[in-house]
């Protein structure tokens, strides 16, 4: 008896990119876009500079949407933003950071009153041992000024690498990828990276983007995710992207492009 087959989901098509791409014989060594992205090669780097052109033109004012004045409160910001709306975070920081002006401030607030303050923004005890975790270390190794290094920025304890590229780009302008869903599921889905592991994505795109450009791609990323790319419905019939996207037919944007059929006469 045939069976009525089902609508592909968005997951779906995802799985299918992934197993293409994993299969892509890449030369000259074997392992899909990973090595497709260490040899130069001159297909993706065309794809490349269309895709930033292309993001560029629809994402002008793509920016970090977390309010800040410092380094310090770009990182608390950036840590209550995890699993919670920027506009969200935007709307506490003010008296977070008028209560608690510096490293050591927070350092030694009182957790019970530190976590009062954040509770809208979800996970709060974790997210105020994540801050208060990382400003004593800052307080304690650095004078109280934030570090400018990835390494040191990790090494905090309660700041990941997501938090630490955030911080470099932009309260310090040094470079960095900031790996979310949004930009990880755009990426997966324009068959920039197979990865779903944040680190490895970071990897592939780094080695891919021009280091100087690595912090507005990542906005711009991160808006075409949450305006055009959502995850359950992305809107590819007014993407500019789409004829290149391997999510929606096409090659993937580091594939040549295919030539266009002539005219009939
Ligand atoms: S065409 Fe655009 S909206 Fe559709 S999946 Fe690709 S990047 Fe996302």
């Amino acid at each position: 008896m045939a069976t009525r087959r089902s609508k592909p989901t968005p997951e779906d098509r995802e799985q299918a990119i992934r197993g293409r791409e994993g299969s892509r014989p890449s030369s000259p060594s074997r392992g899909g876009l990973r090595s497709l992205a260490a040899v130069p090669d001159p297909a993706a780097k065309s794809g490349v500079r269309w895709l930033l052109a292309r993001l560029e033109a629809a994402h002008p004012d793509a920016h970090c949407a977390l309010d800040f004045r410092t380094p310090l409160e770009l990182l608390v910001a950036t840590i209550l933003s995890a699993q919670c709306t920027d506009k969200r975070v935007n709307l506490v920081t003010p008296a977070l950071f008028a209560r608690y002006p510096d490293a050591h401030a927070f350092a030694t607030a009182d957790a019970r009153e530190l976590e009062k303050m954040i509770q809208s923004t979800g996970f709060f005890r974790s997210k105020a041992r994540s801050i208060q975790h990382a400003t004593r270390r800052i307080v304690d190794l650095h004078g109280g000024e934030v570090p400018r290094t990835l390494e040191e920025l990790v090494e905090l304890g309660g700041v990941g690498r997501k938090t630490a590229n955030v911080v470099l780009g932009n309260a310090f302008g040094v470079p960095g990828i900031t790996v979310d869903t949004h930009l990880g599921r755009v990426a997966r889905r324009l068959g920039l990276t197979r990865h779903e592991d944040p680190v490895k994505v970071e990897s592939d795109l780094a080695r891919l983007v021009p280091r100087p450009k690595w912090t507005i791609f990542s906005h711009q990323m991160i808006f075409h995710g949450r305006r055009i790319c959502a995850a359950r419905k992305p809107d590819c019939a007014v993407c500019p992207l789409s004829n290149r996207c391997a999510f929606a037919g096409g090659a993937g944007v580091l594939a040549a492009p295919r030539p266009r059929r002539a005219a009939a006469p």
